[in-house]
Protein backbone atom coordinates (compact mmCIF):
# COMPACT_ATOMS: atom_id res chain seq x y z
CA UNK A 1 0.00 0.00 0.00
CA UNK A 2 1.00 3.37 -0.52
CA UNK A 3 -0.10 6.56 1.03
CA UNK A 4 1.24 9.97 -0.66
CA UNK A 5 1.29 12.27 2.60
CA UNK A 6 2.07 15.48 0.67
CA UNK A 7 -0.15 16.43 -2.41
CA UNK A 8 -2.42 19.43 -3.87
CA UNK A 9 -5.70 20.23 -5.14
CA UNK A 10 -7.77 23.39 -5.71
CA UNK A 11 -11.81 23.18 -6.23
CA UNK A 12 -12.73 23.10 -9.47
CA UNK A 13 -13.45 26.63 -10.48
CA UNK A 14 -9.70 28.03 -9.67
CA UNK A 15 -7.68 24.80 -10.46
CA UNK A 16 -6.67 26.04 -13.66
CA UNK A 17 -5.85 29.24 -12.16
CA UNK A 18 -4.22 28.00 -9.45
CA UNK A 19 -1.55 26.39 -11.00
CA UNK A 20 -0.83 28.76 -13.69
CA UNK A 21 -0.42 31.40 -10.86
CA UNK A 22 1.83 28.74 -9.24
CA UNK A 23 3.76 27.98 -12.09
CA UNK A 24 4.39 31.73 -12.80
CA UNK A 25 5.51 32.62 -9.21
CA UNK A 26 7.49 30.14 -9.81
CA UNK A 27 9.53 30.72 -13.26
CA UNK A 28 9.83 34.62 -11.88
CA UNK A 29 11.59 33.13 -9.25
CA UNK A 30 14.31 31.51 -10.32
CA UNK A 31 14.43 32.99 -13.98
CA UNK A 32 13.22 30.10 -16.03
CA UNK A 33 9.44 29.32 -17.67
CA UNK A 34 9.85 25.46 -16.80
CA UNK A 35 11.03 25.95 -13.38
CA UNK A 36 7.72 24.02 -12.27
CA UNK A 37 5.69 21.62 -14.15
CA UNK A 38 2.27 20.40 -13.46
CA UNK A 39 1.67 16.49 -13.35
CA UNK A 40 -2.48 16.69 -12.57
CA UNK A 41 -5.01 19.39 -14.14
CA UNK A 42 -4.85 20.52 -10.27
CA UNK A 43 -8.19 19.51 -9.23
CA UNK A 44 -9.19 16.38 -7.08
CA UNK A 45 -10.81 14.20 -9.98
CA UNK A 46 -7.38 14.97 -11.62
CA UNK A 47 -5.34 13.87 -8.16
CA UNK A 48 -7.61 10.71 -8.47
CA UNK A 49 -6.71 10.03 -11.77
CA UNK A 50 -2.79 10.06 -11.21
CA UNK A 51 -3.34 7.79 -8.23
CA UNK A 52 -5.04 5.51 -10.31
CA UNK A 53 -1.86 5.70 -12.89
CA UNK A 54 0.39 5.85 -10.00
CA UNK A 55 -0.60 2.80 -7.84
CA UNK A 56 -0.84 4.82 -4.93
CA UNK A 57 -3.88 3.85 -2.69
CA UNK A 58 -4.11 6.93 -0.28
CA UNK A 59 -3.40 10.65 -0.86
CA UNK A 60 -3.46 13.69 1.53
CA UNK A 61 -4.22 17.19 0.19
CA UNK A 62 -2.44 20.45 2.29
CA UNK A 63 -4.09 23.24 1.06
CA UNK A 64 -2.19 26.65 2.32
CA UNK A 65 -4.18 29.92 3.24
CA UNK A 66 -2.06 32.64 1.68
CA UNK A 67 -4.19 35.19 2.77
CA UNK A 68 -5.97 34.82 6.25
CA UNK A 69 -9.74 35.65 4.61
CA UNK A 70 -9.01 32.42 3.06
CA UNK A 71 -9.50 30.42 6.22
CA UNK A 72 -13.17 29.48 5.85
CA UNK A 73 -13.55 28.73 2.47
CA UNK A 74 -10.09 26.81 2.59
CA UNK A 75 -11.74 24.30 5.39
CA UNK A 76 -14.96 24.33 4.38
CA UNK A 77 -13.10 22.55 1.17
CA UNK A 78 -10.59 21.01 3.47
CA UNK A 79 -13.60 19.16 5.24
CA UNK A 80 -16.05 18.12 2.44
CA UNK A 81 -12.95 15.89 0.36
CA UNK A 82 -11.48 14.64 4.04
CA UNK A 83 -11.70 10.98 4.43
CA UNK A 84 -14.00 9.96 1.06
CA UNK A 85 -12.26 8.36 -1.61
CA UNK A 86 -8.97 7.53 -0.43
CA UNK A 87 -8.84 10.97 0.02
CA UNK A 88 -7.23 13.08 3.32
CA UNK A 89 -6.96 16.42 3.91
CA UNK A 90 -5.45 18.74 6.18
CA UNK A 91 -6.52 22.13 7.41
CA UNK A 92 -5.37 25.35 6.69
CA UNK A 93 -4.59 28.51 8.75
CA UNK A 94 -2.67 31.92 8.26
CA UNK A 95 -0.86 33.21 10.98
CA UNK A 96 -2.27 36.55 10.88
CA UNK A 97 -5.77 35.30 11.37
CA UNK A 98 -7.03 36.75 14.33
CA UNK A 99 -8.56 34.23 17.29
CA UNK A 100 -5.83 31.40 15.95
CA UNK A 101 -6.30 29.44 19.17
CA UNK A 102 -9.54 29.14 18.49
CA UNK A 103 -9.77 28.96 14.84
CA UNK A 104 -7.13 25.97 15.56
CA UNK A 105 -10.00 24.23 17.50
CA UNK A 106 -12.22 24.48 14.89
CA UNK A 107 -9.88 22.97 12.52
CA UNK A 108 -9.73 19.73 15.33
CA UNK A 109 -13.46 19.94 15.55
CA UNK A 110 -14.08 19.30 11.72
CA UNK A 111 -12.31 16.09 11.89
CA UNK A 112 -9.21 16.88 10.21
CA UNK A 113 -5.94 16.20 11.71
CA UNK A 114 -3.90 18.71 10.66
CA UNK A 115 -2.87 21.78 9.53
CA UNK A 116 -0.68 22.97 6.54
CA UNK A 117 1.80 26.37 6.70
CA UNK A 118 3.87 27.79 4.28
CA UNK A 119 6.35 30.43 6.04
CA UNK A 120 7.58 31.58 2.61
CA UNK A 121 3.77 31.82 0.78
CA UNK A 122 2.79 33.33 3.94
CA UNK A 123 6.01 35.39 4.59
CA UNK A 124 6.68 34.64 8.30
CA UNK A 125 9.82 33.49 9.37
CA UNK A 126 9.55 29.75 10.93
CA UNK A 127 10.67 30.90 14.51
CA UNK A 128 8.20 34.22 14.27
CA UNK A 129 6.08 34.26 17.26
CA UNK A 130 2.91 33.97 15.19
CA UNK A 131 4.36 30.15 13.43
CA UNK A 132 5.72 29.58 17.32
CA UNK A 133 2.04 29.98 19.34
CA UNK A 134 0.26 27.98 16.00
CA UNK A 135 2.55 25.09 17.03
CA UNK A 136 2.07 25.14 20.54
CA UNK A 137 -1.41 25.30 19.93
CA UNK A 138 -1.34 22.03 17.99
CA UNK A 139 0.71 20.33 20.32
CA UNK A 140 -1.63 21.03 22.87
CA UNK A 141 -4.47 20.20 21.33
CA UNK A 142 -2.90 16.77 19.31
CA UNK A 143 -3.10 18.13 16.04
CA UNK A 144 -0.56 17.92 13.52
CA UNK A 145 1.05 21.27 12.07
CA UNK A 146 3.49 20.84 8.97
CA UNK A 147 5.48 23.26 7.39
CA UNK A 148 7.33 23.64 4.16
CA UNK A 149 10.65 23.77 5.08
CA UNK A 150 13.88 24.77 3.56
CA UNK A 151 13.96 26.30 -0.14
CA UNK A 152 11.25 27.20 -2.43
CA UNK A 153 11.46 27.78 -6.25
CA UNK A 154 9.08 30.98 -5.66
CA UNK A 155 11.22 32.72 -3.07
CA UNK A 156 14.89 30.75 -4.05
CA UNK A 157 16.75 34.00 -2.35
CA UNK A 158 14.99 33.77 1.26
CA UNK A 159 14.62 30.48 3.31
CA UNK A 160 11.53 30.90 5.46
CA UNK A 161 12.34 27.92 7.46
CA UNK A 162 16.07 26.78 7.18
CA UNK A 163 17.23 23.50 9.93
CA UNK A 164 18.85 25.40 12.19
CA UNK A 165 16.65 28.54 13.29
CA UNK A 166 13.75 25.40 13.40
CA UNK A 167 16.20 23.52 15.60
CA UNK A 168 16.54 27.04 17.94
CA UNK A 169 13.21 27.58 17.77
CA UNK A 170 11.54 24.83 18.68
CA UNK A 171 13.39 22.60 21.00
CA UNK A 172 11.91 23.77 24.59
CA UNK A 173 8.47 22.91 22.67
CA UNK A 174 9.53 19.32 22.34
CA UNK A 175 10.26 19.61 25.87
CA UNK A 176 7.73 21.30 27.63
CA UNK A 177 4.79 18.74 25.59
CA UNK A 178 6.82 16.02 25.80
CA UNK A 179 6.70 15.54 22.01
CA UNK A 180 9.45 12.64 22.10
CA UNK A 181 6.93 10.58 23.31
CA UNK A 182 4.27 10.85 20.22
CA UNK A 183 5.44 13.90 18.01
CA UNK A 184 2.80 16.44 16.18
CA UNK A 185 5.38 18.59 14.02
CA UNK A 186 5.70 17.17 10.54
CA UNK A 187 8.35 18.89 8.14
CA UNK A 188 8.11 19.04 4.63
CA UNK A 189 10.63 17.83 1.79
CA UNK A 190 12.72 16.18 4.51
CA UNK A 191 13.29 19.54 6.13
CA UNK A 192 14.55 21.40 2.79
CA UNK A 193 15.78 19.79 -0.43
CA UNK A 194 18.94 21.87 -1.08
CA UNK A 195 20.01 21.64 2.75
CA UNK A 196 20.41 18.34 3.01
CA UNK A 197 23.33 18.16 4.59
CA UNK A 198 21.74 20.47 7.23
CA UNK A 199 19.27 18.32 7.54
CA UNK A 200 21.19 15.81 9.36
CA UNK A 201 23.01 18.22 11.45
CA UNK A 202 20.25 19.78 12.89
CA UNK A 203 16.82 17.90 12.57
CA UNK A 204 17.60 14.38 12.38
CA UNK A 205 17.04 12.99 15.77
CA UNK A 206 14.68 15.80 16.76
CA UNK A 207 10.40 14.35 17.65
CA UNK A 208 9.42 15.59 14.58
CA UNK A 209 8.01 13.24 11.28
CA UNK A 210 9.26 14.91 7.72
CA UNK A 211 7.84 13.64 4.58
CA UNK A 212 9.90 13.14 1.20
CA UNK A 213 7.96 15.55 -0.87
CA UNK A 214 9.82 16.69 -3.89
CA UNK A 215 13.47 14.52 -2.90
CA UNK A 216 12.76 11.29 -4.34
CA UNK A 217 13.79 12.69 -7.73
CA UNK A 218 15.73 14.63 -6.98
CA UNK A 219 18.35 13.60 -4.52
CA UNK A 220 20.99 10.34 -4.76
CA UNK A 221 20.46 7.33 -3.23
CA UNK A 222 23.40 8.03 -0.74
CA UNK A 223 22.36 10.90 0.98
CA UNK A 224 18.54 9.65 0.88
CA UNK A 225 19.54 6.59 2.82
CA UNK A 226 21.66 8.68 5.40
CA UNK A 227 18.61 10.94 6.59
CA UNK A 228 16.19 8.16 6.64
CA UNK A 229 18.38 6.01 8.42
CA UNK A 230 19.69 8.72 10.84
CA UNK A 231 16.44 9.94 11.49
CA UNK A 232 14.18 6.64 11.81
CA UNK A 233 12.25 4.92 9.38
CA UNK A 234 9.70 5.33 11.90
CA UNK A 235 9.69 9.17 11.48
CA UNK A 236 9.77 9.15 7.53
CA UNK A 237 6.41 9.60 5.37
CA UNK A 238 6.45 9.17 2.34
CA UNK A 239 5.32 11.73 -0.30
CA UNK A 240 5.49 13.01 -3.91
CA UNK A 241 4.25 16.52 -3.61
CA UNK A 242 1.91 15.97 -6.53
CA UNK A 243 0.64 17.83 -8.98
CA UNK A 244 4.33 19.12 -9.04
CA UNK A 245 5.92 15.31 -8.95
CA UNK A 246 4.75 12.60 -10.90
CA UNK A 247 2.98 10.17 -8.10
CA UNK A 248 4.30 7.03 -10.01
CA UNK A 249 7.72 8.06 -10.72
CA UNK A 250 7.89 9.03 -6.38
CA UNK A 251 6.21 5.46 -5.57
CA UNK A 252 8.80 3.59 -7.91
CA UNK A 253 11.96 5.65 -7.02
CA UNK A 254 10.97 4.86 -2.91
CA UNK A 255 10.36 1.22 -3.55
CA UNK A 256 14.09 1.09 -5.51
CA UNK A 257 15.60 2.33 -2.59
CA UNK A 258 17.71 -0.47 0.14
CA UNK A 259 15.39 -0.60 2.65
CA UNK A 260 14.15 -3.28 4.69
CA UNK A 261 10.77 -4.41 4.39
CA UNK A 262 9.36 -2.97 8.00
CA UNK A 263 11.01 0.15 7.14
CA UNK A 264 9.18 -0.03 3.86
CA UNK A 265 5.97 -0.47 5.60
CA UNK A 266 6.59 2.23 8.05
CA UNK A 267 7.35 4.48 5.59
CA UNK A 268 4.54 3.73 2.74
CA UNK A 269 1.72 4.23 4.99
CA UNK A 270 2.52 2.75 8.09
CA UNK A 271 3.45 6.64 10.04
CA UNK A 272 0.82 8.24 7.94
CA UNK A 273 -1.88 5.66 9.16
CA UNK A 274 -0.83 6.30 12.51
CA UNK A 275 -1.07 10.06 12.16
CA UNK A 276 -4.73 10.09 10.79
CA UNK A 277 -5.83 7.46 13.16
CA UNK A 278 -7.09 5.03 10.32
ZN1 LIG B 1 3.84 20.96 -1.53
Amino acid sequence: MFFDFHTHVFPDKIAKMAIENLKNMAAKGVGREDAMTSHTDGTLEGLKRSMERGGIDLSLVLPVCTRPEQFETVNRYASEINGKDGIYSFGGIHPDCEDIEGKLDYIKSLGLKGVKLHPAYQHCFIDDERNLKIAEHCMKIGLYVLFHAGYDVAFPDTEYCPPDRFEKAFSHLFEKYNEEAHPHVILAHLGGIMSLDKTLDHLCGLPIYMDTANTLEQIPTNMLMKVIRSHGADRILFASDSPWQSQRRCRERLASLPISKAEFEMITYGNAKKILGI
